[in-house]
């Protein structure tokens, strides 16, 4: 009975993304493709707010059946003070995407720093000890910049933002944060000459939202970059396929280039644990990531 009424407490009721201009999320996909192979009665809906409505809807989340919100831009690092506590890496990464109810407290947690080791756990040795650059100081910026010096052991990360106040609170906030044995080998450094950091990198990140919505990434890769082969790009955008971002990071010279669709399933699989207490359906996840169109 207990059993029984605590699967039908996860498996129905309300679960979404919040954000805002977030029309083009594939999360309702990832998760509706979850719950339908359930057979489940539960949904995933976009909930996009203006910023002054997001602490109403945190608020309601504490008494309607609102099982778990993920978030999503530009909200991850403005929806911290409404939460009752956080967990380690959100904690470090001072943004959330994941938030769990747990009786009616609201915990924040950052599965985008899960999602980042998964999507790139077949380069592992690639990375160890090397150099990699960021384009972008969003909440999504930090959990890849935690993540390749805390999971990756990457000698060093440059942060490179069109605002550079928002590249030192980044680094300044992360270097506050993180346990010292792990800035013991890595560090973050705003970038100076970016064409030298460039030149540098085993791995270039785009953690902007340039690419979606069929925008130009050569602003951020001109051609002359002159990447090397062996450099990894890597997207967090993900549509359209291939992105603008790996478009330019093959005219720049490197070889292998991913999106962020392994990061964004990923992520999504460590949110639905969290939420749900039981595994994603490895079946779906694989159908995922293999689909060779997304909607
Ligand atoms: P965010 O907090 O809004 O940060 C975006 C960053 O990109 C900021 O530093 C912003 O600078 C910069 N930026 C925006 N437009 C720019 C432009 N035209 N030129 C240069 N810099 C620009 O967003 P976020 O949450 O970090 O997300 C960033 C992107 O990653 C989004 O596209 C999101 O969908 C994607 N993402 C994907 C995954 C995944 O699983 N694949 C996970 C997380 C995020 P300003 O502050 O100056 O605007």
């Amino acid at each position: 009975m207990a059993a029984s009424s605590a699967r039908s407490h996860v498996s129905s009721g309300l679960y979404g993304v919040v954000g805002h201009g977030i029309g083009y999320s594939l999360s309702p996909f990832i998760f509706r493709t979850a719950f339908n192979s359930l057979d489940w009665r539960a949904d995933y809906s976009v909930i996009d707010i203006e910023e002054s409505e997001l602490p109403g809807l945190l608020e309601a989340m504490r008494y309607a059946p609102i099982r778990g919100l993920s978030v999503t831009k530009p909200y991850k690092v403005v929806v911290v003070p409404f939460l009752d506590r956080l967990d380690e890496s959100a904690k470090i990464v001072g943004a959330v995407n994941t938030i769990v109810k747990s009786g009616r407290q609201l915990v924040g947690f950052n599965t985008d720093v899960s999602g980042v080791e998964v999507a790139l756990s077949r380069f592992r040795s690639k990375l160890r000890n090397r150099e990699a650059v960021i384009f972008g100081a969003g909440g999504a910026a930090r959990a890849v910049a935690y993540a390749l010096l805390s999971r990756f052991r990457m000698r060093t990360v440059t942060i490179a933002a069109r605002r550079p106040a928002q590249a030192r609170r980044l680094i300044h906030d992360l270097q506050d944060r993180m346990p010292p044995p792990v800035l013991a080998s890595g560090a973050f450094r705003p970038v100076g000459d970016l064409q030298a950091a460039l030149a540098n990198a085993a791995l270039v990140v785009n953690a902007t939202p340039i690419g979606t919505g069929h925008t130009h990434a050569a602003g951020l890769l001109p051609r002359s970059t002159g990447l090397q082969a062996g450099t990894l790009a890597f997207d967090l955008v993900y549509r359209p396929r291939p992105t603008p971002f790996s478009i330019a990071a093959h005219s720049a010279g490197c070889r292998t280039a991913i999106d962020g669709w392994p990061m964004l399933v990923a992520q999504a699989d460590a949110a639905f644990s969290l939420w749900t207490g039981k595994n994603f359906p490895r079946a779906v996840s694989r159908k995922l990531l293999n689909l060779k169109k997304l909607p």
